[in-house]
């Protein structure tokens, strides 16, 4: 294979590789290793402990399915809150709806922002929006303090490893239950539903035991582990699938549709088949 390439390994059996044009910046943060790289396939790659988190060239796919389906299921969505997400694609789909007047994100590193600031400009943009708070602390820490704060909350953050642990645990989601507004909607990126089906079925045990509505729904992102990737979606009130799309505001996407909304929550039978069998049962 001609010149340098980044692989990435996805499992311990598995790894994705592309060529590299060139490293454009590496440093140790407090709490991760952080590159940004310049590849021949997918443009520029934000890494974080040699994982892939985003691509200018598949981020859309992840960042407008995490963020348009709670926006549009919510009605009036006006206060947001992100945990994670320093790259600030999630930040940049939120502040398209007209209804937001505040956004706040909360991620832990700050090394992470400044390097997409830098680095990463069309993946960053909507930072500079004037109804975006930036606050660099815990994500945990900050929703155990907040009770009946925020209309959406979601959860853009690294895998269940390091930081990110207690992102994933029944006890923070019942936190999130209660930094919601009586009608609030919570979303989380919830893995690869071909190498992590028992996070993801315990993940929607739990939300189940705490929402009113909780359901799951799949996008593709090319650069993932598996390609296929799963959200999980808690709601106090609206459910996603009874959506008045009159109402819903008129956003420029590349990927997400109104009807892209609804097929998202088709799960195929593999799916259903794992989050359907009991407990013990190994996948
Ligand atoms: N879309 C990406 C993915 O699925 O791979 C995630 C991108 S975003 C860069 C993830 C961010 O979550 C990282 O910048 C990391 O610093 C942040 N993070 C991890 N744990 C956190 C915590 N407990 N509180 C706030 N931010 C956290």
């Amino acid at each position: 294979m001609r010149g340098i390439w980044f692989s990435e390994l996805q499992t311990p059996d598995l790894a994705i590789s592309v060529r590299l044009n060139q490293t454009l910046h590496h440093e140790k943060t407090p709490y991760q290793e952080l590159a940004v790289v310049d590849t021949e396939a997918y443009g520029r790659m934000l890494l974080l402990d040699n994982i892939i988190q985003t691509t200018v060239k598949d981020e859309f796919f992840y960042h407008e399915m995490i963020a348009h389906v709670p926006l549009n299921t919510h009605p009036n969505p006006r206060t947001a809150l992100i945990i994670g997400g320093g790259d600030g694609g999630v930040v940049r789909e939120i502040v398209k709806h007209p209804s937001i007047e505040k956004v706040t994100l909360v991620e832990i590193d700050a090394r992470v922002v400044a390097n997409a600031r830098e680095y990463l400009p069309e993946i960053a943009c909507g930072l500079d929006d004037a109804r975006v708070e930036i606050r660099f602390e815990d994500g945990i820490e900050h929703v155990r303090q907040r009770e009946n704060t925020y209309d959406v909350i979601i959860v853009d953050s690294t895998d269940p490893i390091g930081p990110a642990v207690g992102l994933f645990s029944a006890e923070f989601y019942r936190n999130v239950y209660r930094a919601l507004k009586a009608d609030g909607v919570f979303v989380a990126q919830t893995e690869s539903p071909i190498f992590n089906s028992r996070l993801i079925r315990r993940i929607q045990r739990d939300l189940k035991e705490i929402f009113p509505i909780a359901r799951l729904y799949l996008t593709t992102v090319p650069t993932y582990p598996g390609g296929l990737w799963a959200f999980s979606l808690g709601s106090k009130k609206y459910d996603p699938l009874e959506v008045d799309w009159r109402q819903a505001p008129q956003v420029a996407t590349r990927y997400y549709t109104p009807a892209i909304h609804q097929a998202a929550f088709s799960l195929p039978p593999f799916v259903q088949e794992f989050l359907e069998a009991p407990e013990e049962e190994e996948f």
